[in-house]
């Protein structure tokens, strides 16, 4: 463990996927950390009805676990997706890879077990201390004590201040306290979609009944559903839909009307999900919210990282990726020595503009996925993207690489895939097949537009 003195007490409100590993990072710095979780222990109580919810994990994520020795236990429990399976409503199939080739994957993980292994890792680290059934209700800032409603008990008391870390998710009680700072703003965009969760199970002897290693989207106009593999062979599909309007989950109001839905748009998943109509009535529907606010701190006293600082929709499955790599940057800078005033300081410096570009980037995405990815110049594009990526290695590079496989600052990212993207959009004009594309004219403009930014920055 690199900080072998024992340091101060510090708090952290929230043990999900960024408290725990945040948690994980600050006992490894010497911190004795205290962890309180509003949820019972999950590695001891079922909670969300057992259900196996999953997420793609990417290089960013997959560092941060580095870091603190836990990424090949990780990827043990992980499936590669090595591109987009695209379904047509005929049920037609269109593979899109990722990367350049198969080692640009991402990776399918159950939410659940890695928070369970989050949470025993920063245990075992012997400096932290998870608390469950405790909901912090007020925070104060000018003493940092906190209110603390114990749901065992149905007590509430009052703790001492300490630092503070808010890692307590998208609607977090830490941010909005900080409501009360003078000087404070926040903004909470709701998505006009909700999602629900639902199951294709495996086949017979664990069987996985579509392609394994990719991630399946069904791409509809207003709507779409996706599906990610599960270690046992299952599918978790999301379907993304309006919450008002002709195709919603306003419209979709009885199993009659929702199975026809699903027989018309997406037969073959339908074929698949045996307990359609159950799952559709019985699950929640979720929401989905940008969230962006300013400032992160208050004074050296509290910090708000994860969804807490910045929630994003969950469209370039980012969000926990970003949280992680929150994780990394403050740690880096406690690897420093500063007071906590300038650390919190120059890690919202350094996160704020990045992970305003995530966000903005997770929006697109959510665009280009639920009307693009199944038309014919989208997939004409994504191939020139791919022969520009073989052709121009260490010239050419595309948002999606540089988000997914890369470790650059999103706000660079940004930059440079719009760059790239124009790049692709002009080669592409009047193209049919990617391989006719100008590699010449390609080489040009690359050398022309990207590589001299690429170069400044
Ligand atoms: P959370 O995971 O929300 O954890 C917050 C914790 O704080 C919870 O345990 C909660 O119980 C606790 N808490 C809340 N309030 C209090 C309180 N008052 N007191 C005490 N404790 C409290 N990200 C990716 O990187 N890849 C993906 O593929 C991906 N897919 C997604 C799919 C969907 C449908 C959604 C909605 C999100 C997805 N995300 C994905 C985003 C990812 O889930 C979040 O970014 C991530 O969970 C953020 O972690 P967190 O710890 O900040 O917040």
């Amino acid at each position: 463990m690199p900080g072998t003195e024992t340091k101060e007490a510090v708090t952290v409100v929230g043990a999900g996927l960024v408290g725990s590993l945040l948690a994980m990072y600050l006992a490894r710095r010497g911190y004795s950390v205290e962890v309180l979780e509003r949820r019972p222990d999950m590695r001891r109580e079922v909670i969300d009805a057992g259900r196996s919810i999953n997420l793609a994990i990417s290089t960013r994520g997959l560092h941060a676990l580095r870091q603190v020795g836990l990424e090949a236990e990780a990827l043990k429990h992980a499936i590669p997706m090595r591109g987009r399976m695209i379904h047509s409503a005929k049920g037609e199939l269109a593979y899109q890879p990722y990367g350049k080739d198969d080692s640009q994957h991402i990776n399918s993980l159950s939410r659940a077990w890695l928070n369970k292994f989050l949470m025993t890792e920063a245990e075992a680290t012997g400096r932290v201390r998870i608390r469950f059934k405790q909901r912090v209700t007020h925070v104060d800032f000018e003493t940092g004590s906190l209110t603390v409603h114990d749901d065992a008990t149905g007590e509430t008391r009052r703790e001492e201040g300490r630092v503070l870390f808010g890692t307590d998710g998208s609607g977090s009680a830490v941010r909005q306290e900080m409501d009360r700072v003078p000087g404070f703003t926040a903004s909470q965009e709701q998505l006009g979609h909700g999602y629900k969760e639902l199951t294709i199970p495996a086949g017979p002897g664990g069987a996985f009944q579509m392609e394994k290693h990719a991630l399946h989207i069904w791409p509809r106009g207003t709507y779409m559903l996706i599906a990610l593999p599960n270690e046992d062979g299952s599918f978790t599909c999301t379907l993304f839909l309006p919450w008002k309007g002709p195709v919603s989950f306003e419209s979709l109001d009885t199993p009659a009307r929702l199975e026809a839905f699903f027989q018309e748009q997406f037969p073959d998943a339908k074929a698949l999900i045996p307990d359609l109509v159950d799952a559709f009535f019985s699950r929640p529907t979720g929401s989905m919210v940008t969230v962006k606010c300013a400032p992160w701190r208050v004074g050296g006293r509290t910090l708000v990282l994860g969804d807490a600082a910045h929630a994003i929709v969950p469209f370039f499955g980012q969000g926990m990726n970003c949280g992680f790599e929150d994780c990394v940057v403050l740690d880096g800078l406690l690897g420093r020595q500063g007071r906590w005033e300038d650390v919190f300081a120059d890690f919202e410096r350094l996160r704020k503009t990045n992970a305003d570009a995530i966000a903005d980037m997770a929006v697109e995405n959510f665009i280009e996925m639920r009307d693009s990815t199944g038309s014919p110049r989208f997939l004409l594009e994504k191939a020139v993207e791919k022969t520009l990526l073989n052709a121009f290695p260490g010239e050419f590079v595309s948002r999606y690489t540089l988000v997914s496989f890369s470790r650059v600052p999103y706000r660079l990212a940004y930059e440079v895939g719009a760059i790239a993207g124009g790049i692709v959009s002009e080669l592409s004009e009047g193209l049919t097949r990617a391989e006719d594309v100008n590699l010449e004219r390609a080489g040009q403009l690359i050398r022309g537009r990207l590589v001299p930014f690429m170069k400044e920055h």
